[in-house]
């Protein structure tokens, strides 16, 4: 591919909804010569949330708050028309759609800069100081390298880590290490039982698509929550409580007074807790952030899942659908973890898994619903291998992903000059706790445009990049 150093190249790496929001927010803005790179293997807007076409997969975030562009939150429900209101719960794969056709629609734009996509991925990247223009090299699985000004790392989730499984189920056929690998439901057996170990977001979904007469969905987690549903009617919008009365009590135990305290006033005066929970919301990040380390390794152990299942709540439409199959008994959700397993008779008999309890489950598969690997030193992914190994980047000790500066551009190790890679969503989970749904990456997203053409308006003005 051939590059020219007239303009300012700038990489974002990764398709799913991140990366393609920081393009199209790029595109929206820019009034520089600029060249964006979108680099991703599949197609874009898609990513691991948005990519699925299951009807019943839906939007856990109701379509009035999923606007790709902070400053019109009615872009979305513009797009939807008549297909739903602004209180809906859509399906997720008319959401990837959404955000396909709105970076198509802003790159064919009269005056927008050049849009180049390339269907690969990213395995390794080069920083070189010295090389004034485009100090990033970034290597190419197809073989090719390409430099660049700057590269937002857009990765998103990764495979569910594995950790938790004992060898004879990671090794056996029936396992499937990350249940949203396109197809991996095909081979769970039409007429055997199956566990989902994990019960979050990921095991609402795979147990709607997996219950039926005949069978039991078992889904298991050391804690057994499930998330909450929304309310079936919007709840008020009630402002963010004080930072400071909130954080008064110092340390974890007044935090966790302050909220519970918060939250049940709010129930009190507006009738649900949800309003409570809501308000939190952005002022979750700030409250993060002064905790002590060993306080937020706490509330990680301790609170954190108790925390999401209220906070990312599910739809009621399926709600009452994981409500109908329990009464059923087509699905069983409950405490428990996986201490064993062995094959159950011949090949393609499935297992017998041993409980922690005792307990033994003859399944036909086990479908790994732990969620996305967030310690990136358990991660295998070329990229993120090569940036800890060179030091370009630093694994955040708490809560994972990178360690990041506040306008997300990635730490070095010690002695390194900072390379001009910035992250967003996910990969920023440790720095900011509340950072993986489309309300916060949007404004991620927008910010990381405004900063990057910033950067490129003072270089192609011949001040050079900021040293920073
Ligand atoms: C089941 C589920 C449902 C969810 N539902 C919602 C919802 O309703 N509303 C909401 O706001 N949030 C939801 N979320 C949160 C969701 O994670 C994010 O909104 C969204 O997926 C984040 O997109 P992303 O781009 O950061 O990550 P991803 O969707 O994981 O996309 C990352 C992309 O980067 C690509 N990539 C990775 N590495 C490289 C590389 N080295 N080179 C090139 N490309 C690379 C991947 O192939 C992928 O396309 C949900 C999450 C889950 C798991």
């Amino acid at each position: 591919m051939n590059q020219r150093d007239t303009v300012h190249d700038i990489a974002v790496v990764g398709g799913g909804a991140a990366g393609t929001l920081t393009a199209l927010r790029l595109l929206h803005h820019a009034a520089v010569p600029v060249r964006i790179w979108l680099i991703n293997p599949g197609p874009a807007g898609r990513g691991l949330a948005f990519g699925t076409e299951a009807p019943h997969h839906l939007l856990n975030v109701p379509a009035g708050r999923m606007s790709a562009h902070r400053d019109d939150p009615g872009h979305f429900t513009r797009w939807l028309g008549d297909r739903a209101g602004e209180h809906d719960f859509v399906p997720r794969g008319l959401f990837g759609r959404y955000l396909a056709d709105s970076l198509a629609e802003a790159g064919h734009r009269a005056d927008a800069p050049d849009l180049i996509r390339v269907h690969d991925r990213v395995v390794g990247l080069t920083h070189r100081p010295a090389a004034t223009g485009a100090p990033l090299r970034l290597r190419l699985a197809g073989g090719q390298s390409l430099d660049f000004a700057a590269a937002v790392l857009a990765l998103g989730n990764f495979a569910p880590g594995t950790a938790w499984a004992p060898p004879a189920l990671r090794d056996s056929a029936a396992f499937l290490a990350d249940p949203w690998t396109p197809g991996a439901l095909d081979a769970v057996p039409e007429d055997r039982d199956v566990l989902l170990v994990g019960t979050g977001l990921t095991m609402v979904d795979m147990a709607l698509s997996l219950r039926r007469p005949g069978r039991v969905v078992h889904a298991l987690s050391r804690h057994g929550l499930v998330p909450q549903p929304h309310a079936t009617v919007p709840v008020p919008t009630v402002a963010a409580p004080d930072l400071d009365a909130l954080a008064a009590g110092a340390g974890l135990a007044g935090l966790r007074r302050a909220v519970l305290c918060h939250i049940a006033r709010c129930r009190r005066v507006h009738g649900d807790w949800r309003a409570g929970v809501d308000s939190l919301r952005s002022v979750t990040s700030a409250l993060w952030q002064q905790l002590p380390p060993a306080d937020r390794a706490r509330l990680l152990a301790e609170d954190l899942r108790l925390w999401e299942t209220h906070r990312h709540r599910i739809p009621p439409v399926s709600a009452n659908a994981l409500r109908a199959a329990v009464d059923a008994d087509q699905v069983r959700t409950g405490r428990g973890t996986v201490a064993g397993a062995e094959p159950a008779g011949p090949p393609g008999g499935g297992l017998d898994v041993r409980l922690d309890d005792g307990r033994r489950l003859r399944v036909g598969a086990v479908l790994n619903c732990t969620g996305s690997e967030v310690n990136l030193t358990r991660v295998d992914d070329p990229l993120v291998t090569e940036l800890l190994t060179t030091g370009l980047g630093t694994p955040n000790p708490i809560g994972g992903g990178f360690l990041t500066d506040p306008d997300g551009r990635l730490r070095p190790a010690d002695s390194l000059t900072p390379a001009p890679l910035w992250t967003l969503g996910s990969l920023r989970r440790g720095s900011l706790l509340e950072t993986t749904a489309i309300p916060e990456i949007r404004c991620q997203a927008d910010d990381l445009a405004l900063l990057m053409l910033d950067r490129a308006a003072l270089a192609l003005a011949g001040e050079g990049a900021p040293a920073r």
